[in-house]
């Protein structure tokens, strides 16, 4: 049985005030909290096994890099990758993606497509971007519709020889939509293109199984899965990961060095130059533990009464406009009252200890698409309850009569 209170018990930051209020945390999609069992993990390794990793014959060493290699195997485990070498250390997502987006430089040329949803996160954008400017590649949009979902018969149309590489994420961090990324990447697929999966958002509500979908690279940042900040991973095929140059050069990236030429380490390191976030790959794995103890099927279904009950209670407010309604959708909530600015909405409800985030949640072509500035967004996590619920309610309809 799923026991909140009991979970609750587990994060410490919770227990904390904010402007003399309990803090009411429903900032989930920026970043997860973390669970005491994470924060000893972290605790554990500076005071016990410091070390750098893959070089030293000394005990600590040794230790320090059997911890990151096993955290590696849970990680490749989770996600059901074929190999732990397909796994690869990042600093997180947009440092995953940007490691894609350079690699391809070379093997995409003038008057390719690459298409992107119209729901994605800048990190996802920006990158593509630059890649489409070096390469005279032309960037495409899969559009959506108001509900914030995918128009899929346009992403058919859009698909064609041209397409080298498509790119959207598994769940919008500003609207909650849950993508249909299986059809996206078989249809990809069969026009010969390359998938890249932003996961960012996915991770915490369920798990991606990398075989079954056949993605080619999968991006997740462990801070949002109740992980610490600055580690994640990216998954690429082997084929992709062997194909692709490496990004940064340095140490630990290296088979061989001469001033004549440098050859490439195998994978994972290739792309892992330079000494790594050490305790964060070893603290990630402890978050996946603690998340798979609790199961994400219960997970899941927790989030999934929150937001019903939360959609059901902030639409009885008037003026209140919700922003992606999406048949498949996770435990964010996007919303404004008509006539007032979000950010308002959001100062006056961290005065009551709500913290939300208001603006365009790195999103703006969203934002663009409903024709507003930004949003209040509310989202939610398995350690929220039903009365933290009614508080940001109260809190918004107390907002909406100090500010219409
Ligand atoms: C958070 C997020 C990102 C960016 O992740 P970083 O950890 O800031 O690199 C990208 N895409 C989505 C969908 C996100 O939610």
């Amino acid at each position: 049985m799923f026991d909140v209170t009991k979970i609750r018990e587990d994060f410490p930051i919770l227990k904390r005030e904010v402007n003399g209020k309990p803090l009411v945390y429903l900032d989930n999609a920026a970043t997860s909290q973390t669970p005491q069992q994470v924060i000893d993990v972290i605790v554990d390794y500076y005071s016990n096994y410091n070390a750098n990793i893959h070089r030293g014959v000394h005990a600590l060493s040794q230790e320090a890099t059997d911890k990151y290699e096993q955290a590696r195997h849970k990680i490749q485990k989770h996600f059901n990758a074929k190999h732990a070498h397909e796994i690869i250390y990042t600093s997180g997502t947009t440092h995953s993606i940007n490691i894609v987006a350079n690699g391809f430089s070379s093997f995409i040329k003038k008057g390719d497509e690459v298409l992107v949803s119209a729901m994605e996160h800048h990190s996802n954008i920006v990158p593509w971007q630059m890649l489409c400017e070096r390469t005279g590649a032309v960037l495409k949009v899969i559009p959506m519709n108001q509900e914030g979902e995918l128009l899929m018969d346009v992403y058919d149309t859009l698909l064609s020889q041209k397409t080298k590489l498509v790119f959207c994420n598994h769940i919008s961090n500003a609207l909650g939509t849950i993508n249909p990324i299986k059809e996206i990447i078989d249809k990809a697929h069969a026009v010969g293109a390359v998938v890249l999966i932003d996961g960012a958002q996915a991770a915490p509500h369920l798990v991606a199984d990398m075989q079954a979908l056949d993605v080619d690279f999968y991006t997740v940042s462990a801070h949002k899965i109740c992980g610490p900040t600055g580690v994640g991973m990216l998954y690429g095929k082997e084929e992709w990961l062997t194909k692709l140059p490496p990004y940064q050069g340095g140490g630990e990236m290296i088979a061989e060095v001469t001033f004549e030429k440098t050859t490439y380490a195998g994978l994972p390191h290739k792309f892992e130059a330079g000494t790594p976030n050490i305790c964060g790959g070893i603290a990630f794995g402890a978050a996946l533990d603690y998340m798979n103890a609790i199961g994400f099927e219960t997970i899941a279904a927790y989030e999934h009464e929150l937001l019903e009950y939360a959609t059901d209670e902030l639409s009885k407010i008037d003026g209140l406009k919700i922003y992606g309604t999406a048949k498949q959708k996770t435990s964010v909530i996007s919303f404004n009252i008509k006539g007032v600015h979000p950010y308002d909405i959001g100062t006056i409800l961290d005065k009551l200890g709500i913290a939300v985030r208001t603006g365009h949640h790195c999103a703006q072509p969203i934002m663009d698409f409903y024709k507003i500035p930004g949003t209040v967004r509310a989202s939610f996590s398995f350690y929220n309850t039903k009365e933290e619920v009614d508080v940001l309610v109260a809190g918004v309809k107390r907002a909406t009569a100090m500010l219409v």
